[in-house]
């Protein structure tokens, strides 16, 4: 089945790798690069509405590969075996990757570090030991979905990694494999950072993920690797083969870790089999709560006549973010073929308005945990390129004008 596929590789002007784009005989795709920076991971999905945008333009899928392999920051056109190869290009870490997310936690907040240290030292093997409630019966027979009950203890543990930064937007979690403990028990700070995310936003959608990150050892792991960057940040990072004894960690700093597979535990399967996000979630960022609206772009040009829709459930920010975006395009493109002045330019415009009326009318957002928030930015009528609609409009003022006057 595997045949032989396209792609471009994309780079921000910083040098950091956004995705890639590849084709095939039939389609063109977009691929974010799983651990890239927030703002990489934005200009990405640009990215993804250009290639798209090209594809439905009517270009063959190597055609559009040709056509932006000439933009700014783009390579050759390249060949691969399959797309299982561009999709582990994907997934490569690069230690900018990792310098970016040891860059979120807070080292000045002193008071936040000994908070860590003495919220897990003070963990006692009974918060450790996490029961769990409901599964009972019903009279009507219905069973009550379990559910872990976490000590007080183990919630300030969990807390401590937040206030350290250790739970950051920088790691997309949900695009990434949960980590597992290195056999000698030592995390990469870096991946401390990534692991401490993944569970704690992981929580949310799954209950006991935390549990689960208590028995298999990897909460202490990352507790202890991030007392011991913190402690001394330039230490050399323990690599998997390295030997404990050889280089110093701090006395407390070396639990036991607990096989991670003896103990047989009630919790609920991995985080990827994780039922979908609920619909009232936002599709770009995870927030709740979210509307299902649709927003329109339309592009009146004689040559690139085209729509443009975004829909699904949408946050109030993220929402009026893609609510901004269109009808600016649309303002700004909308008019410039005559069925598009009269019918399609002003009814998107319309459609727009009610649609982002269901977005206003929600309260703001909780905290997202899929991805990075849209930026609304500034309002339409503070964007130049909105203005542009005023040209048609006073070209059909002019038309009239001259029109009445009879050409005089
Ligand atoms: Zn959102």
């Amino acid at each position: 089945m595997s045949s032989p596929v396209h792609y471009i590789t994309v780079t921000a002007p910083d040098g950091e790798v956004i995705g890639y784009a590849w084709g095939d005989a039939t389609d063109v795709e977009w691929i974010n690069r799983k651990a890239s920076s927030s703002s990489a991971y934005d200009a990405g999905m640009e990215w993804y509405g250009r290639v798209r945008e090209a594809h439905e333009r009517g270009l063959t899928p190597l055609g559009v590969l040709n056509l932006l392999s000439h933009e700014p920051g783009v390579g050759p056109v390249t060949e691969a075996p399959d797309v299982a190869a561009i999709e582990e290009l994907a997934r490569i870490v690069t230690p900018a990757d990792d310098r970016r997310l040891l860059a979120q936690l807070d080292r000045d907040d002193a008071e936040a570090w000994q908070e860590l240290a003495d919220a897990f030292d003070a963990l006692t093997d009974e918060d450790r030991d996490v029961k769990w409630g409901g599964g009972q019966k019903s009279p009507s027979g219905a069973i009550q979905v379990p559910f872990p009950m976490y000590s007080q203890p183990l919630h300030r543990a969990v807390s401590a990694l937040l206030g350290v930064g250790a739970v950051t937007p920088e790691h997309r979690w949900v695009d990434s494999p949960m980590l597992q403990v290195p056999p000698d028990g030592r995390l990469r700070p870096a991946d401390a950072v990534r692991a401490a995310t993944t569970v704690v936003r992981g929580e949310k959608f799954s209950d006991g993920t935390i549990d689960k990150a208590l028995k298999s050892g990897l909460l202490d792991a990352i507790a202890n690797s991030l007392r011991t960057w913190y402690a001394d940040p330039d230490a050399d990072q323990p690599s998997p083969d390295a030997d404990p004894d050889a280089d110093q960690p701090s006395p407390d700093a070396a639990p036991p870790v607990e096989q991670p597979s003896t103990a047989p535990t009630p919790q609920p399967r991995a985080l990827q089999d994780a039922p979908d996000p609920t619909p009232s979630m936002c599709k770009f960022c995870g927030g709740s709560p979210a509307a299902d609206v649709t927003f329109r772009a339309h592009r009146g040009l004689i040559i690139f006549f085209g729509f443009k829709k975004m829909d699904g459930p949408m946050c109030m920010t993220c929402g009026l973010a893609v609510y901004r975006a269109l009808t600016t395009h649309t303002l700004c493109v909308g008019w410039w073929s005559p069925f598009s002045l009269f019918v399609f330019a002003p009814l998107t415009l319309v459609r727009n308005l009610l649609a982002v009326r269901k977005v206003k009318q929600l309260a703001a957002p909780g905290p997202g945990m899929l991805g990075p928030r849209y930026d609304p930015g500034l309002p339409i009528h503070r964007r130049p390129r909105a203005y542009v609609a005023l040209i048609p409009v006073v070209w059909v003022l002019f038309m009239i004008v001259t029109g009445l006057s009879g050409g005089v």
